[in-house]
């Protein structure tokens, strides 16, 4: 029994503890509440499914990019890649702080990155779509961190969208956040996550996640392997020396060093959302123009800011209500 050489520990002092070791927000959540509601009912990634043993509190932790990176207006900018790899490089150190300070106090910890997918799952599809094995954006809403916008990021009242998060699982008996219950998301009449969006895979309260991965991760698994397939396939050995020194070569050589341009990408729909107190204060000056936006996206956001005027909201709201939230701009009657 572990209990015994158990020291009481309470919501305050783990959260002083994340915060003495780097996060900037920090939330706890209960286990067994999101074992009882998983985003997704048909691949349900629930605590319980990870550990019977350690999952009774999901700690979830979040880091914010540095302004400057956020300010460079280019999606594909190789310097916000390599900055932000460095914040969730930070981010994983102080989970593990964290997890080791939990484990001296008596509590068995397991740390949830935002990169880790089960490999298991994957069916030989290199454009297909990887989730983590917890979804993170999930449990900083249970911890009441944020809410889910419209295009399902995650944005937080202190800084928007523009965090890192991971989480640490731990069964220790502590008082838990509830969520929010409110959206912070101000819906298609702000739009701008959409607007921005170089690929444009957002949709209304939802996105085409095949499809954002590509910018998400641009030198990522399905880079490597259709590369890689592109050289086998190439009609002599010039050209596959040739494909071998390429540009693209160097990318996926710098990427796989360090992981900037696989798990850091593209964020234009984080960067440019105006909700934050980061964004007047440090962003909103260098971002104010959207160099993506086009008629036809604008014509998309208004009939989706109709149809939700005369209260008719999309099924993809509909499953993911939990988390959005309510949709408080509508007035009371149209968000019901
Ligand atoms: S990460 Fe990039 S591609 Fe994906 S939704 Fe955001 S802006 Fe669009
Ligand atoms: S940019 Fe606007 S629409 Fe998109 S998530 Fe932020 S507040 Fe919502």
């Amino acid at each position: 029994m572990v209990g015994v050489f158990q020291t009481p520990l309470d919501a305050d002092t783990i959260k002083a503890k994340a915060r003495a070791l780097g996060a900037d927000l920090v939330g706890i959540a209960d286990g067994a509440v999101m074992d009882a509601h998983p985003p997704d009912p048909r691949d349900p990634r629930r605590p319980k499914d990870i550990t019977e043993h350690d999952g009774g509190r999901v700690i979830v932790l979040a880091k914010r990019y540095s302004a400057g990176t956020t300010r460079i207006a280019r999606w594909d900018e190789r310097h916000k890649y390599y900055n932000d790899e460095l914040v969730l490089t930070m981010l994983e150190e102080t989970s593990l702080e964290l997890v080791f300070w939990l484990e001296d106090n008596g509590y068995p910890a397991i740390i949830i990155p935002p990169t880790h997918a089960d490999p298991w799952l994957y069916r030989g599809d290199r454009n297909q779509h990887m989730t983590t094995v917890l979804s993170l954006t999930h449990a900083a809403v249970e911890a009441g961190l944020g809410t889910l916008g419209l295009n399902l990021q995650l944005i937080t009242p202190e800084f928007g969208p523009r965090v890192l998060v991971t989480a640490v699982m731990c069964s220790v008996d502590c008082e838990t956040d509830g969520r929010r219950e409110e959206a912070l998301c101000l819906g298609p009449e702000c739009g701008r996550c959409l607007t921005a969006c170089p690929g444009d895979v957002v949709g209304h309260w939802e996105r085409d996640w095949p499809a954002c991965d590509s910018y998400r991760s641009p030198h990522g698994f399905s880079q490597l392997a259709g590369h890689l397939g592109d050289i086998l396939e190439a009609p002599d050995d010039a050209a596959r020396l040739d494909m071998i020194r390429s540009e693209t070569s160097f990318n996926l050589w710098q990427s796989i060093l360090r992981g900037a341009g696989v798990i850091s990408g593209c964020r234009r729909c984080q960067d440019v959302c105006p909700v934050g107190e980061d964004y007047a204060r440090m962003i909103g000056d260098s971002l104010e123009e959207i160099p993506e936006a086009t008629p036809e996206k604008a014509r998309r956001l208004a009939a989706m800011a109709e149809a939700e005027a005369r209260g008719a909201l999309p099924g993809s709201y509909a499953g993911q209500e939990r988390w959005i939230g309510a949709l408080g701009y509508l007035g009371s009657d149209a968000a019901e």
